[in-house]
C-alpha cells in the first residue's frame, strides 16, 4: 500500500471551529507539523506507513473529542524526544512550556539497565505523576495508544498480548475513570480480541445472536417513541439506538454466571433532548407509553457517578421486545457522556500563550488573586 502524507490543511482542519480562522493558532500548528515531519523523516511504522501518520491520527482522535490546539500539537510532537534528535530544550525554546510539559508526559522512560517491566513501571509513574500537573497528558496517553490498538495486528503475536493486556489493565481503567466513554470502548474491544481471542470468539456468536434476536422489535419500539414524542411533545428531540460493547458485554455475562436473560441493554434507546428538564418530561412520555419496572430508575443527574456521567436511566417492559432500558440526556450531557473529563477541555476559552498582551494581563491577575486567597487559606 502507497501511503501519502498528510497536507497541512488535513491538520489545520483538526482545530475546533472557533480556532480556525485564527491565524496565531494555525501559523503555530503549520510549525509544529513541519517541525515533526522532518524530524520523523523516514522513519515508517511496521504497517509500512511513515511515522507521521501514527502523529496524524493521534491528533484525529483527540480532535474528535473537541480538544484544543496545545493538545493537538503535543499529539503530533510527542514522539519526537522518544524518537527523534529533538530535546526538552528545543521544544520549549520552539513551542512553548506548555507544549513540552506534554509531549515529556507521554515520552517512555528508557534505562539500558532496567528489564522491560522496570521500564514500564516506571514510565507509568512518570506519566501519572505529570498528569497530576496537566491532565490533558492522559487525554493524549490514551490516543496514542487506541492508534496503537488499532493497528495492533503488524505487531508480532507475542508483543500483541502483552500489550493488549496492559491496555485492559491500565489504560481502560484510565478512560473509564475519566469519563471518556468513546476511547474506553473502543480499547477495551480492540484489546479483549487480542488479549483473550477464545473469549472474544464465543462473545461475539452470543453476542450477535441475542442481537438479532431483539434487534426489530426494539427498531420497531422506538420509532413508535420518537413518533409519540415528536407528536406531543413537539419539541427537538433525538431517539437513537445503541448497542452494547463487547467487552462489556462479556464482563456482565461472567458476572451474572451466563445467565444472559437478565442482560437487559444489550441494545439500549437513547433519548437525545434539549434541556435537563426536558429529561424528566420525556421520561413522563416514556412511562406512560410502557409499565417501568420497579426499582429500575436511576437519577444520575441528581447522584452523577464518580467519573461524572449524568443521565437518567428506566427499564421499561414493552409488549413486543420484552424488557428495555431507556436513557434520556440533554444535548450537553450527551456529549459529556461520550468525552467525560475531555469535554471540559474542549469547552475552555483561548490558550493563554495565543492571547494579546492586554487579555493575557488580565487572565494573569485573576491568577495572583486567586493566588492570594490560595496561600491565605492555608496559613
Ligand atoms: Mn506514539
Amino acid at each position: 500500500m502507497e501511503y501519502v502524507e498528510r497536507t497541512t490543511s488535513e491538520v489545520i482542519a483538526l482545530l475546533p471551529e472557533r480556532f480556525r480562522e485564527d491565524k496565531k493558532v494555525c501559523a503555530y500548528l503549520e510549525r509544529v507539523w513541519e517541525y515533526t515531519k522532518k524530524a520523523h523523516a523516514g522513519q515508517r511504522r511496521r504497517s509500512g506507513a511513515p511515522h507521521s501518520e501514527h502523529l496524524f491520527c493521534t491528533a484525529k482522535i483527540l480532535s474528535k473529542l473537541g480538544m484544543g490546539p496545545i493538545t493537538l500539537s503535543a499529539a503530533l510532537l510527542h514522539d519526537t524526544i522518544e524518537d527523534t534528535d529533538t530535546t526538552e530544550e528545543e521544544l520549549t525554546r520552539l513551542f512553548g512550556e506548555e507544549t513540552t510539559l506534554l509531549v515529556l508526559g507521554v515520552t517512555k522512560l528508557k534505562k539500558k539497565k532496567n528489564t522491560l517491566k522496570e521500564n514500564s513501571f516506571k514510565t507509568l509513574q512518570h506519566l501519572f505523576s505529570i498528569a497530576a500537573r496537566d491532565p490533558r497528558v492522559l487525554i493524549i496517553k490514551l490516543s496514542d495508544r487506541l492508534h496503537n490498538m488499532r493497528t495492533l495486528e503488524y505487531m508480532p503475536p507475542t508483543k500483541r498480548k502483552r500489550i493488549a493486556q496492559e491496555t485492559l489493565r491500565i489504560y481502560v481503567p484510565t478512560a473509564d475513570r475519566l469519563g471518556i466513554n468513546i476511547l474506553k470502548q473502543e480499547l477495551e474491544d480492540l484489546a479483549f480480541q487480542y488479549a483473550y481471542p477464545k473469549e472474544y470468539a464465543q462473545t461475539v456468536s452470543v453476542f450477535t445472536k441475542r442481537l438479532t434476536q431483539c434487534s426489530t422489535n426494539i427498531t420497531n419500539a422506538s420509532q413508535t417513541l420518537s413518533d409519540v414524542l415528536t407528536k406531543r411533545y413537539a419539541r427537538t428531540v433525538h431517539v437513537q439506538l445503541r448497542t452494547k460493547g463487547l467487552y462489556s458485554f462479556y464482563e456482565k455475562l461472567e458476572r451474572k454466571h451466563g445467565d444472559m436473560d437478565i442482560i437487559n441493554d444489550i441494545i439500549v434507546i437513547q433519548i437525545i433532548v434539549a434541556t435537563i428538564s426536558d429529561c424528566y418530561v420525556a421520561l413522563g412520555y416514556v412511562h406512560a407509553l410502557w409499565q417501568p419496572l420497579p426499582g429500575k430508575l436511576r437519577d444520575y443527574i441528581a447522584f452523577p457517578k464518580p467519573n461524572g456521567y449524568k443521565a437518567l436511566r428506566t427499564t421499561v417492559y414493552i409488549k413486543s421486545s420484552g424488557v428495555v432500558e431507556v436513557q434520556l440526556f440533554s444535548e450537553e450531557l450527551y456529549e459529556r457522556s461520550q468525552s467525560g473529563y475531555a469535554f471540559d477541555f474542549a469547552h475552555s476559552i483561548m490558550p493563554s500563550m495565543f492571547l494579546n498582551k492586554q487579555s493575557y494581563k488580565i487572565s494573569s491577575m485573576i491568577r495572583n488573586v486567586l493566588r492570594k486567597r490560595f496561600s491565605r487559606r492555608r496559613h
